[in-house]
């Protein structure tokens, strides 16, 4: 998980802050001397991290202090604003243009994620029910044009090329003409990238800016690269005047340390974040909410969304129903299961719980996605009538389902204990929800 490890440091450092009545200087100097030294080790560009210990140092000192804080939850807060300012205040929306279609300029080095990240906006774009138009610039790497019609074929979404033999110029200036004459709203530049920045690659970019005139100019950068990404980003900047990043592969094994220092060194503002290969890998960008996520506090908000996004209502409402009154079955488990698979791999979705990286084990813990296509296999082979009526499962049906699921009889077991543990406990819940309901009653 991204962050991880800094999370980890930083609020190993708080917890000894936060049970402190008072807190000296030299307590203070103490705890900046570790949150330095865990922003150079998440890799955050040295500049970066002396200005910011300086600013939290000068405000955690000389500080009027909130009556309803600790002093140490009063370094915290000042941390946690300080590194929402860090990575920009506010999230900083797509700039919109008043005369449509908003024309976005996808730029970047090769690899970074251009293509895939033209393909999850659009999708973001759809949603919204907005008609992009994908226009398809990378002319000189092998395969893509097609990667990008593919994308659009797999969206429903339009792309427009011309081929490999058109210069990019000419096809960003026919791309822009065929959106306006089929009433796009949004027209989304895939351009060429090199594995190194050089002249050529800026001239062309400059060109196609010159023609099209973009509202935008997405710089994608890999995170993985780490401060690499922010040099990049400089370049990019100071001849494109980029007007917002996206930051992909925050999924992987990254430190982090570019997400810290993107916005502060270029002044670039981070407008979405790429956390997988999905086309729905991707997120709006909430500085106040990354702060929150490195300092062990969770993102509910960012996972409130998903949930609305992907939960089926009316469902959710039916098994919300069928729990309190303890007639849920392992057709509604398996039901649960594929939509907590929707929202996206289990490690990001535990990470935005709150205090979930301090929880006993859970940091060593490999929570698999394996292990619910597991769950899911086993009760997959069992017929209707033994997913509502578990008991009917007995040792010869258990050897049937180990077979049919490709799994064990003891793992056919310990589902079935846990499932009947869980309707327990339901049952438990159910009953004094009702005994509650009938005290209120008789009030
Ligand atoms: P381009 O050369 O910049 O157009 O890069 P591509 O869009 O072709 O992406 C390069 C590789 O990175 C592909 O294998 C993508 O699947 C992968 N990729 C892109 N974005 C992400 C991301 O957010 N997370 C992960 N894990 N992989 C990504």
């Amino acid at each position: 998980m991204v962050f991880e490890s800094l999370a980890n440091r930083l609020q190993d450092t708080f917890n000894r802050l936060r049970g402190k009545g008072k807190l000296s200087e030299s307590d203070v100097k103490e705890a900046m001397r570790e949150v330095r030294l865990a922003l150079l080790e998440a890799d955050v560009n040295f500049k970066v991290v002396k200005d910011f210990v300086e600013k939290v140092r000068e405000r955690a000192i000389g500080q009027e202090v909130l009556q309803s804080l600790t002093p140490g939850q009063h370094v915290i807060k000042i941390v946690n604003d300080e590194l929402t300012e860090l990575m920009g205040g506010s999230q900083a929306k797509l700039n919109i243009s008043n005369k449509p279609p908003t024309v976005i300029m996808m730029v970047g080095l090769q690899g970074a994620g251009k293509t895939t990240h033209t393909g999850k906006l659009a999708k973001l774009l759809q949603k919204e029910k907005k008609k992009p138009l994908l226009v398809a610039c990378d002319i000189y790497r092998p395969a893509a044009i097609k990667q990008l019609q593919v994308l659009g074929e797999q969206l429903q979404v339009p792309v427009f090329s011309l081929g490999d033999q058109v210069s990019p110029v000419e096809i960003a200036r026919k791309g822009l003409e065929h959106a306006i004459s089929y009433g796009h709203d949004y027209v989304l530049i895939d351009t060429a990238g090199r594995l190194h920045i050089d002249e050529t690659l800026m001239d062309e970019l400059r060109n196609i800016k010159e023609a099209v005139q973009p509202s935008e100019i997405l710089l994608v950068v890999d995170a993985m690269t780490g401060q690499v990404a922010v040099e990049v980003a400089e370049t990019f900047n100071n001849t494109l005047d980029v007007t917002g990043t996206i930051l992909t592969k925050l999924d992987g094994d990254t430190r982090g340390g570019a997400a810290l220092s993107i916005r502060a060194v270029t002044g670039t503002p981070i407008k979405y974040v790429g956390t997988g290969e999905k086309i729905d890998a991707i997120e709006p960008f909430h500085p106040d909410r990354m702060a929150s996520r490195i300092l062990g506090m969770g993102d509910v908000l960012t996972l409130i969304e998903k949930a609305q996004a992907s939960i089926d209502q009316d469902k959710a409402m039916d098994l919300e129903r069928k729990m309190r009154n303890a007639d849920f079955t392992l057709e509604d488990f398996l039901d649960q299961l594929s939509q907590v698979k929707n929202l996206g791999p289990l490690d990001q979705i535990l990470g935005m719980l709150p205090g979930m990286n301090k929880v006993k084990g859970m940091q060593n813990m490999n929570v698999d996605d394996k292990q619910i296509n597991r769950i899911e296999a086993i009760i997959q082979s069992m017929t209707p009538a033994e997913r509502r009526e578990p008991k009917l499962i007995d040792s010869s049906r258990r050897k049937r389902i180990a077979k049919g699921s490709g799994m064990t009889v003891q793992d056919v077991n310990r589902l079935l204990k846990q499932f009947e543990e869980m309707q327990k406990m339901m049952k438990q819940f159910s009953g004094m929800a009702k005994k509650m309901k009938g005290k209120k009653g008789k009030k």
